[in-house]
């Protein structure tokens, strides 16, 4: 009879406090260290398209892509809850997810997945235009061109940047530089503009002599070249925060220069290269001011779009960066707060959004070497 009590007390106490124990085993969580921001931001005006065009099963003649590097769920919540509830962007109603994992990391870098995105081929982090075997895969720009189209490509980030280079250049090392410069004169491409002046007047002369020749290169937008030039690199001074509008700006000024040159049409990818810079300083103000300004630039094109009746439109992105989370916010007077569990990428998918004739094919999981292969054969190319 006392055995059997203190077993029915030991149980009793085994059944008490095995919760807490197998608790303690099964939700420790990891030491994550947080870091917090917020924003006060001035709302901007969004435009939301008729959508009379949106999914239709018509002809594609020009393709525009936006990259919002690092723009992750964490991202678009904040620039979406601080401006008021609304970007261009999420008034869109094509909206899919994609799956970033590179050929040897599950967590990519901006190097394997621009060129997932600029070829249909998933490679090793750092390699640019190179196939795990380091031989050069075809981008869109290398497809298209010889077909008739025009083909262009727009960065915040310095034109040897790992997204604007997968669309020209064949390097197995992201951090090459001038390697990467110096592919641009046998490149497909009819327009660059990105990062900048200062880091092209670094590059070896002969770099510098042989893009001349290939392209006419201008420091300012207004220069009569830019009407009368057949290929055309523009160079920005500053893409850093002090650019202005740079961005949507040049995004137009791209969309105009390739619609007159491409014979068949054009293809143009527009890179917001600093929500991914600004999410690893853990910088909350900055990510959501990038936002707003890339949605800028998604505006351009989406009305662009709207009037032109033939061109899609897709904004994704490349990776998540930071584990960026929406903490707070008070959309009526322009207030998020947010926190960053992480200094770099994480291997979360990226939502997607799409617009224009062929949208619907966009709408669903895919991976980002999934995107570049149905633009290429919206496009009719057989890979
Ligand atoms: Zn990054």
């Amino acid at each position: 009879m006392r055995n059997t009590i203190r077993l029915t007390a030991a149980a009793l106490s085994a059944l008490l406090f095995a919760p807490l124990w197998l608790g303690a085993q099964s939700t420790e969580p990891e030491e994550v260290k947080a870091y917090r921001g917020s924003v006060y931001v001035e709302q901007q005006s969004t435009y939301t398209p008729s959508f009379r065009i949106d999914g239709k099963n018509t002809r594609v003649r020009n393709v525009i892509l936006l990259i919002g590097d690092g723009m992750g769920q964490g991202a678009v919540n904040a620039g979406m809850y601080a401006n008021g509830g609304s970007l261009t962007l999420t008034n869109l109603r094509t909206i899919g997810y994609v799956r970033t994992q590179s050929a040897d990391n599950f967590t990519t870098d901006s190097a394997a997945s621009g060129t997932a995105y600029a070829t249909g081929v998933k490679t090793n982090n750092g390699y640019l235009g190179k196939d795990p075997a380091k031989r050069n895969i075809t981008n869109i720009p290398e497809y298209l061109a010889p077909l008739g189209y025009a083909c262009g490509v727009l960065s915040t980030d310095d034109l040897n940047g790992a997204t604007p280079a997968a669309f020209f250049a064949h390097q197995a090392a992201r951090g090459d530089k001038e390697e990467i410069w110096a592919d641009l004169p046998a490149s497909s491409l009819t327009f660059a503009s990105a990062g900048t002046q200062a880091t092209f007047e670094s590059m070896p002369l002969s770099t510098q002599e042989a893009i001349q020749r290939r392209f006419k290169v201008v420091y300012n937008p207004a220069d009569p070249a830019v009407a009368t030039s057949e290929r055309l690199v523009y160079l920005p001074k500053s893409v850093n925060l002090d650019r202005g509008d740079y961005l949507p700006a040049t995004t137009e000024l791209a969309i105009d220069y390739l619609s007159r040159r491409g014979r068949k049409g054009f293809f143009l990818m527009v890179e917001g290269a600093r929500i991914d810079k600004c999410e690893h300083a853990n910088d909350f103000e900055g990510t959501v001011k990038e936002m707003l300004d890339f949605d800028k630039a998604i505006e351009a094109a989406i009305r662009f779009a709207e009037k032109d009746g033939h061109t899609l439109v897709i904004i994704s992105a490349d990776h998540e960066t930071g584990a960026t989370i929406l903490s707070r916010a008070n959309p009526e007077d322009g207030f998020a707060a947010g926190v960053f569990a992480s200094k770099g990428h994480t291997p979360m998918m990226v939502p997607l959004f799409a617009y224009g004739p062929r949208s619907g094919e966009f709408g669903c999981i895919q991976e980002n070497s999934d995107v570049a292969n149905k633009i290429l054969q919206i496009f009719g190319v057989k890979k």
